[in-house]
């Protein structure tokens, strides 16, 4: 496609902001738009500080459109309008003004400017496609001014000729009209000659068309039509006297910009509202917000600020994929509408976010009830795809202007609050409190440290071996995950997993475990050390996503490592939380990829025999807790004895976890328990450490290990 050059003169007052106009236009042009600045737009940006230099420089000439940045007073940019129009008539304008105007609009458009922009509203994309739109606008006018000269000339052909719809009226009747008026308005040829020039508008806008084009109409005017089948368009209109059969008449000049009218509103409707529920989007939300605490300060009013968090949304999303997460968050969105009036806000802020301004409130006692009452609305069953959810969300209630002065600090509190609720187990709502902003604030900003975390490596495995009670000899090998955060040091798997969770990232960190465990041990084999299974831990989120099995098959295709020497560790709590799911993926797993599984923390969840029995698992490992007590004759000792039973009688192996003491190593081999692992033999090592005890235990099989090896937590 041939490239297009536009100089573009930008008149700016305020120097600090010309990179802020390169930036968007000429860094932010997405290609494959059909508008809007693309590759094929070379734009060229001149930028002057007053008008009087715009002046000197439409003179010198080359410039192809002007932007102009609104003075702030209608009375003041019509007279810099006057002065450009005076130099340039042919130059497009277009206005940008800080905020929106209808009457400043109304008032510059008609005197020479082609386009009025807001400020806030804009991207590259919407100045790109003004810039587009003006400069067609201009071609029209001057093919217009064209037509208009040769008319008494060669009035048929160039009627004939004309893309635009072109006729002569006369005491408002039309004598004469070209193929594309009658086209645009849906008539065959010459099938308008005769009717009243206001036919084509709608109703409603008749009075004011033929007020408008009694004298002419020098610049393009936009008018609601209609086809002859009644179909709607918008016109662009222009009319000039002229002389028709040696009478005085009028020529009307007619464009149909329907299709960019869409694209426009389109294109105001995406920067202002969410794609998926049709709610305004975090933008709107925002301009709403400040709205409503200015009307507060000058009433002295209140309002509430509702942050609204699905519980365990991103599960849904995985497990059951976008279009039913999508489907969920419509649903969501119509039940927050009608739990609120009419004039409250709700809006989605992104994700499963959402919020709620509640405006002038009367009664703080009120505000319970309305929470209350939007989580009942949202615990009805839904149902998508044949399956039945359960949805439940958390709120943080902030008010105006009691908790917060600025909408920031206003939504940032509210999402502490919100925290808070569900701190408190899910489904539960939260007034935000002073002191809850420590700990609110530590959890954001963890949160943002852990994606800082990903991208600079922090995050380390270590692997705690697995001895067999017999023998003394490792027979695995636990990868567990740290984070060595820069300022606060190594940080606890317990701690930063729920959250890794909640945000989604468990499943880019899971993944990440997993790879590094298996070319991990892969790396051990190559060196010729004794093969050995390495079992990774696995979360609720991971487990949950059907894609799971495939990711592993493929990870251990990359690294080489046979299927046997991985083993996944599932929790007791996890597997029982859907036990039809757990045996689907589980014996595909075992069935098709032939993957070793392990129960981990046996014993603390509530298991049912009938389901673990169909389980295909490899072994279970009883929660340390048990261990801790055993050997002193509690009830633990009861407890442990039975899970190993238990165990024998279903083939499996049992690892005890957490062994500490020589009496606890006792007790478990008196019991015939089959693995152990804790510190009485090692802690978690680093990679190296593993290599050096394998080492070890190559060179003398027989050695057991038997003393507690340095610590590296
Ligand atoms: P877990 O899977 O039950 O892991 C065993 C935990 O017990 C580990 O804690 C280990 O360091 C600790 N431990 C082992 N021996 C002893 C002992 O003798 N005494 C005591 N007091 N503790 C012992 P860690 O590494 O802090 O991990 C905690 C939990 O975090 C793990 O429990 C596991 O559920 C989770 N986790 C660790 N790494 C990962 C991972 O990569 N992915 C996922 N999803 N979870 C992980
Ligand atoms: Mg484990
Ligand atoms: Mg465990």
């Amino acid at each position: 496609m041939e490239t297009v050059n536009v100089n573009l003169l930008h008149v700016e007052k305020n120097p600090g902001d010309t990179n802020w106009l390169e930036g968007i236009l000429l860094d932010g042009t997405p290609s494959g738009l059909s508008f809007g600045f693309n590759r094929n737009t070379q734009c060229r940006i001149l930028t002057v500080q007053t008008v009087e230099k715009a002046l000197t420089r439409l003179r010198e000439g080359g410039v192809d459109v002007v932007l102009l940045e609104s003075a702030g007073s209608d009375e003041e940019d019509l007279k810099d309008i006057e002065k450009l129009v005076s130099v340039a008539a042919d130059i497009p304008i277009i206005v940008l003004s800080p905020d929106f105007h209808s009457e400043a609009l109304s008032r510059l458009l008609g005197n020479g400017v082609q386009e009025y922009l807001v400020r806030g509203e804009v991207n590259g994309d919407r100045i790109g496609y003004a810039v587009r739109a003006a400069l067609e606008r201009q071609r029209f006018q001057s093919h217009n001014r064209k037509v208009m000269g040769e008319i008494g000339k060669n009035f048929n052909v160039l009627m004939d000729m004309s893309l635009d719809g072109v006729a002569v009226f006369q005491d408002g009747i039309i004598r004469a009209a070209n193929p594309a008026f009658d086209r645009i308005l849906g008539y065959g040829d010459g099938k308008t000659e005769g009717k009243l020039i206001s036919f084509f508008c709608q109703p409603e806008f008749k009075g004011y068309f033929l007020s408008q084009i009694e004298h002419g109409v020098e610049t393009p005017q936009v008018i609601a039509a209609k086809k002859k089948d009644d179909s709607g368009l918008f016109l662009e209109y222009m009319v000039r006297s002229c002389s028709f059969n040696e009478k005085p008449a009028f020529v009307i000049d007619i464009h149909d910009i329907t299709e960019r009218r869409k694209a426009e509103e389109a294109l105001r409707h995406q920067a202002y509202w969410d794609f998926v529920t049709d709610l305004p989007n975090r933008y709107l939300f925002l301009e709403r917000l400040n709205e409503a605490m200015d009307l507060a300060r000058q009433t002295g009013g209140r309002i509430a600020l509702f942050f609204i968090d699905l519980d365990r949304f991103k599960l849904i999303n995985d497990t059951l994929g976008h279009a039913a997460g999508d489907e969920l968050l419509k649903i969501v969105s119509r039940r927050l509408s009608h739990s609120v009036r009419r004039g409250d806000t709700v809006a989605r802020l992104g994700g499963d976010e959402f919020t709620i301004i509640l405006q002038d409130i009367q009664e703080l006692e009120d505000l319970p009830g309305v929470a209350k009452k939007i989580l009942e609305a949202l615990t009805a069953t839904v149902h998508i795809q044949q399956n039945e959810l359960h949805v439940s969300a958390s709120i943080g209630i902030t008010l105006y202007p009691d908790d917060a002065q600025t909408a920031e600090k206003l939504i940032q509190r509210a999402d502490v609050a919100m925290y808070k609720a569900k701190e408190k187990g899910r489904n539960a709502f939260c007034l935000y409190h002073d002191t809850m902003d420590a700990g609110g604030m530590e959890r954001l900003d963890m949160q943002n440290s852990l994606y800082r975390g990903i991208d600079n490596e922090e995050f380390y495995l270590l692997y705690q071996p697995q001895i067999d009670v017999k023998s003394g000899q490792v027979v695995g090998l636990e990868a567990l995950l740290r984070w060595k955060h820069p300022t606060r040091g190594t940080i606890s798997p317990t701690e930063f997993i729920p959250l890794t969770e909640e945000t989604g990232l468990i499943i880019l960190l899971g993944q990440w475990v997993l790879k590094k465990a298996c070319a991990q041990n892969k790396a051990w084999q190559i060196m010729g050390l004794p093969p050995i299974r390495v079992s990774v831990n696995l979360s609720a989120v991971q487990f949950m996503k059907h894609t799971l099995p495939f990711l592993i098959d493929k990870i251990l295709k990359e690294t080489g490592l046979d299927a046997k020497y991985l083993e996944l560790e599932i929790t007791e709590g996890l597997a029982m939380r859907d036990p039809t799911f757990t045996l689907a993926t589980l014996r595909e797993m075992t069935d098709i990829f032939k993957l070793r599984i392990a129960l981990d923390d046996f014993g603390v969840a509530y298991s049912s025999l009938g389901y673990l029995k169909n389980f295909p698992l490899h072994s279970l490992k009883i929660d340390k807790s048990f261990i801790t007590g055993i050997g002193r004759g509690t009830k633990d000792d009861a407890i442990v004895s039975a899970i190993i039973v238990l165990a024998q009688n279903m083939g499996l192996e049992v690892v005890a976890e957490g062994v500490e003491t020589e009496e606890q190593m006792l007790f478990l081999r008196a019991r015939d328990c089959t693995t152990c692992q804790g510190y009485l033999f090692a802690e978690p090592l680093t990679a190296q450490q593993v290599e050096v005890l394998l080492h070890e235990q190559e060179r003398d099989s027989e050695a057991k290990v038997k003393k507690p090896l340095k610590t590296s937590k």
